[in-house]
């Protein structure tokens, strides 16, 4: 049995934290606060934690955060109005609108109307095209920068490297692969869905393989290279009775049985999830600075 390097999203999204810090401090002494709008819509109770801990991370950093709660029934005028809003205000440089949003609400076209100097989560058409051109201005997803992130301070060679990523999506998936192609990482890439045919096969070629599906547990150890690197994005609730809360978090990989085949392998919790936030708050000081 192998002892696998657990990649700890906890440390290195507290010192990425700490980088923001100083910068923070830094463009205060020029007189610009970096300013973070999060615009929530209904009461979904996963979307109001990552919110609050959004809020939490802003005041503890110096920036000037703005939470804008609305009602369920916000129609989509008055939410691409709140947006526009935001836009023309100075004092905000980064804008995100918490998904998922009420079924109502055409979440594409409330994207489009963000300023894409500030679409920090990296979702407006203009920063996908940035990301695909492998131009530095735009805004990288936060969570795929996370995995990127920590990839990067483990010091995984990515090279060269076969690299698979389970889900296709625009939040995750597709962006996770652009970054893993690009002319910095190098990797070859195989991007697998709900339609890859043998699963187990595509992902046992991988020598780096993220998983961003939704599904728990859904990886299991005969599916993994002996000395892969696993990024485990997914987290999801299952229930759990020995909970206070009722649930318990888990990726999209069968940690227990994974883990001994693998050089490296995130846990959930504590490996992307730490990392999403921080690269949110690198991503808004990128917009203030940009802005300024
Ligand atoms: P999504 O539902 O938008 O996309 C899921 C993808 O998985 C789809 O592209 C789909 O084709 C693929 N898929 C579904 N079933 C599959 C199957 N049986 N086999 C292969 N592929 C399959 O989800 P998302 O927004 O990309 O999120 C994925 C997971 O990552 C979720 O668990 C989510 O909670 C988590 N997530 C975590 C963070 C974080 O900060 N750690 C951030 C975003 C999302």
């Amino acid at each position: 049995m192998n002892s696998p390097k657990i990649l700890d999203g906890k440390s290195v999204a507290a010192a990425v934290l700490d980088e923001c810090r100083a910068e923070t401090a830094e463009l205060l002494t020029k007189g610009i606060q970096p300013g973070l709008a999060v615009v929530l819509i209904g009461s979904d109770p996963a979307s109001q934690v990552y919110v609050g801990s959004k809020a939490r991370t802003c005041a503890e950093l110096g920036f000037h955060s703005l939470k804008i709660e609305l009602p369920a029934e916000t129609t989509q005028e008055e939410l691409l109005q709140v947006v526009r809003d935001l836009n023309a205000d100075p004092a905000i440089h980064g804008i995100l609108v918490q998904s998922p949003p009420p079924k109502h609400i055409d979440e594409e076209a409330v994207i489009r109307e963000i300023d894409p100097r500030k679409d920090v989560d990296g979702f407006h058409p203009e920063n996908v095209a940035k990301l695909v051109l492998e131009d530095p201005s735009g805004f990288v997803p936060c969570t795929p920068a996370g995995c990127m992130k920590l990839l990067e301070v483990s010091g995984i060679n990515t090279n060269g490297a076969e690299a698979v990523v389970i889900g296709r999506s625009m939040i995750v998936g597709k962006p996770m692969a652009l970054l893993l192609v690009s002319k910095i990482s190098n990797a070859t890439v195989t991007i697998a869905h709900s339609r890859s045919k043998d699963l187990p096969a595509i992902c046992r070629r991988a020598d780096i393989l993220v998983a961003a599906v939704g599904r728990p547990e859904m990886v299991k150890a005969d599916w993994v290279k002996p000395g892969a690197v696993v990024i485990d994005v997914g987290i999801n609730r299952v229930p759990d009775p020995s909970k206070k809360s009722g649930y318990r978090l888990t990726g999209d990989v069968a940690y227990q049985e994974v883990a001994p085949l693998c050089s490296a392998i995130t846990p959930v919790p504590g490996g992307v999830g730490p990392m999403t936030i921080a690269m949110l708050m690198k991503n808004t000081l990128q917009a203030a600075r940009q802005l300024s």
